[in-house]
């Protein structure tokens, strides 16, 4: 597995809400082209994440609480069990491969094309 970060230009700034980015669109076009194509085709998932504000960070700011979580993690317990009812699997990691096109066949590309 790879993951990998960058900034989204090159101050750093560009989508903050506090700074102002120092940089065209054309220059952080260039900027985000110094990647090569072959190595970002082989980049499954790119998720954007904003900078957060550090009273965010500083601890002091009421979380979601570990019941809920706790909550959601069962649902999907059980929504997994329900899935692999018929072959001897609780999980995705524990899915023998012959079952991967019958329980994980996408229904489109990333592309958003329909299989
Ligand atoms: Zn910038």
């Amino acid at each position: 597995m790879f993951i990998g970060s960058m900034n989204p230009c090159p101050c750093g700034n560009y989508g903050d809400h506090r700074l102002e980015c120092r940089y065209s669109p054309n220059q952080i076009t260039c900027y985000r082209n110094k990647l090569s194509g072959p190595l970002m085709d082989r980049l499954d998932l790119h998720v954007e994440v904003p900078a957060i504000k550090y009273e965010q960070l500083d601890g002091k700011e009421e979380g979601e609480p570990s019941a809920e979580i706790r909550s959601r993690v069962e649902a999907a317990r059980s929504r997994q069990r329900g899935r692999y009812k018929n072959i001897a699997a609780a999980t995705n990691i524990r899915l023998r491969s012959k079952y991967f096109k019958q329980y994980c066949s996408l229904s489109i590309n990333l592309c958003g094309e329909k299989f």
